[in-house]
């Protein structure tokens, strides 16, 4: 591989727009080779399947020692109170980040009345993922130029090989997060900035901080009539709910542009992975979002899972969401990979 690894942006963000063009021609895929790279196919078959287990390592073990811990909680600790209000808080806030920060404030897959407005922006900030119009504002700088320089969050930063990448999938599944590069809010999300409601919910992030951890304590306390309810409540349904919440969110970042089927152009390494489609709430159909980012529903092959979708659709059946740009075929069939 001797593509350049997309770096740490030196890039001043306005005016990384239209340099956009002589790095386009770069953009990398992991399964491409070159005339001279051709000899060393069984080497980038290894490196392929190194990269998979240091995945399976980082990823899939945690997560896996979560759902174990929940059967050996289960009647000491973990009870169904605990489960419906955790359920219900990742549904919430999970719905917020997908529904309302993503496919409605970035991309603008449908319109939304006043009050469905503000309340995607109240709910998705119950997931402690950043105040909505910075989160706008980054992802937006995500896609104009997802995995190139100047993408907040790309595991391919430091290069394509495998320590390059594990380095590269902390970086995009969490290290960015602590970066001090700010994006400019004016320049990626004016809209947003303009807006009196939004304005608003962003500055009362810290307030929504506050009522996303201590409602399901109080909802276990009172509801249990007990200390141990809400203590009980407070573990599952605060901090496991939050943390698994934030992993997934930050999976589609790492996994979703490391690994996974790509039936569809994109000039980066975005793609679809099956098993994150349920607790990703659709979003890990993250290749075709990137071949068609305004498309409200991210699953639009048969059987692709997308609550966010049908989320979307229950929204525009009650008359709160309208002009949802829904998948056409003759889109799809354009992007499609033959
Ligand atoms: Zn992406
Ligand atoms: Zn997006």
């Amino acid at each position: 591989m001797t593509s350049p690894a997309p770096r740490r942006s030196t890039l001043d963000p306005r005016v990384a727009d239209t340099s956009n063009a002589h790095v386009a021609d770069t953009s990398i895929r992991g399964d491409s080779t070159s005339v001279e790279d051709a000899g060393a196919l069984p080497e980038l078959e290894r490196k392929g399947k190194v990269e998979q287990v240091a995945l399976f390592g980082f990823i899939i073990i945690p997560f896996l020692a979560i759902l174990a811990a929940i059967p050996m909680a289960w009647g000491w600790g973990l009870g169904w109170h605990d489960v419906v209000i955790a359920t219900v808080m990742y549904a919430v806030a999970g719905h917020g980040i997908t529904v309302g920060f993503h496919r409605y404030f970035t991309h603008g897959s449908f319109k939304a009345r006043r009050p469905l407005k503000i309340a995607l922006a109240i709910a998705g900030s119950l997931a402690i993922e950043g105040p909505v119009i910075r989160w706008v504002a980054d992802h937006r700088r995500h896609h104009a130029f997802s995995d190139r320089e100047g993408d907040p969050h790309s595991p391919w930063r430091y290069g394509e090989t495998v320590p390059a990448l594990i380095k590269g999938l902390w970086w995009a599944h969490s290290g960015w997060l602590f970066d001090v590069e700010l994006t400019p809010q004016a320049k990626y999300a004016p809209d947003l900035l303009a807006d009196k409601d939004l304005r608003r919910v962003d500055a009362a992030f810290p307030a929504l901080v506050a009522v996303s951890v201590l409602a399901p304590a109080v909802v276990g306390g009172v509801w249990s009539m007990s200390w141990q309810g809400a203590a009980t409540a407070f573990f599952w349904a605060t901090l496991v709910r939050i943390g698994l919440l934030h992993h997934v969110t930050w999976s589609i970042n790492s996994i979703c542009h490391a690994v996974g089927e790509r039936p569809f152009t994109t000039r980066d390494k975005s793609a679809n992975v099956w098993w994150l489609a349920i607790l990703s709430m659709g979003e890990s159909w993250h290749n075709l979002h990137h071949a068609d980012p305004t498309c409200a529903r991210h699953g639009v092959d048969r059987g692709q899972l997308d609550s966010s979708a049908r989320t979307i659709w229950a929204l525009e059946k009650l008359g709160w969401a309208y002009d949802v740009r829904w998948p056409r075929r003759e889109r799809l069939d354009v992007r499609r990979i033959r």
